[in-house]
């Protein structure tokens, strides 16, 4: 059994603000530290369940987070961008099952820490084949397309519960009560890593006794929609070949899901500029 675990820094035990997920900012070194516990965590349990290989996706900011000198020597870490699959790098036709772990919720959430998709200073909203998403959506359905399923997440209560809103009943670790995008009462990490270790445990477990939800496979053609935050950024991603505009809003529709999701990022990226 071969796992890929997709990380995130929003979604991990402590953090409630950009500082702390922010390259360059003080406190980003204590809480990249925390991301690699997290993700240790996670790989612990995967292993004890009986999975033979992890490989570990680097997923936040420029791919360069997890400090590999303290990560589970088991694990291999994807890690740099831009990478062929960004947060999904490392997925293939191998790979049995998906963690998300650090994750956070889609823009626009309430009780949901650094809520955002994709890129907090550009996108509004998300919508894959009129489903409105967030990152997790997106990087689920690239899982999906390679015939994975996710089987566990990590995050604030929000986040989990979007996941499991979308995906169905899966494992989940909720690290902090969220109660604004900047506040949560969070566990400390001997806890969550002990919750996040047990979850991993149980979510290998549970696919292979098949008691886990199917991988999310979305009908193609896939119609990946984005609502901008302003009509500039609109007017930039429209320069992506055979999209379609109404307002800030603007959709690609490609015959699958590796497309779509390298469509959206190219849309984003020129938007960003
Ligand atoms: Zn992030």
């Amino acid at each position: 059994m071969k796992i890929l675990i997709a990380t995130d820094m929003e979604g991990i035990t402590g953090v409630t603000t950009w500082e702390q997920v922010t390259p360059g900012h003080a406190e980003y070194a204590r809480f990249r530290r925390l991301m690699t516990q997290d993700v240790n965590a996670a790989i612990r349990g995967a292993f004890d369940a009986g999975a033979d290989e992890v490989v570990v996706a680097d997923g936040h900011w420029n791919g360069s987070n997890i400090l590999i000198e303290e990560l589970d020597a088991r694990a291999r870490l994807n890690t740099g961008s831009p990478s062929p699959l960004s947060m999904m790098e490392g997925i293939d036709q191998s790979i049995d099952a998906v963690m998300f772990i650090g994750y956070h919720a889609r823009n626009g959430s309430p009780n949901a820490i650094l809520d955002h998709t994709w890129s907090s200073k550009t996108v509004a909203n998300l919508w894959l084949n009129d489903i409105l998403t967030g990152e997790y959506g997106l990087n689920a359905a690239v899982a999906g397309h390679f015939g994975a399923p996710v089987i566990l997440v990590s995050g604030d209560q929000t986040a989990c519960a979007q996941v499991t809103e979308l995906l169905g009943d899966l494992e989940t670790a909720v690290v902090k009560q969220a109660s604004g995008r900047f506040a949560a009462e969070c566990l400390a990490p001997q806890v969550t890593q002990e919750t996040i270790r047990l979850s991993a445990e149980r979510a290998v477990v549970r696919l292979s006794e098949g008691n886990m939800p199917a991988p999310f496979v979305l009908d193609p053609p896939i119609t990946v929609a984005v609502e901008f935050f302003t009509s500039d950024m609109a007017d930039r991603a429209t320069r992506v070949p055979f999209t379609k505009r109404e307002g800030t809003r603007v959709s690609l529709t490609l015959p699958e899901m590796v497309s779509a999701y390298n469509g959206f990022r190219a849309m984003v990226m020129l938007a960003s500029g």
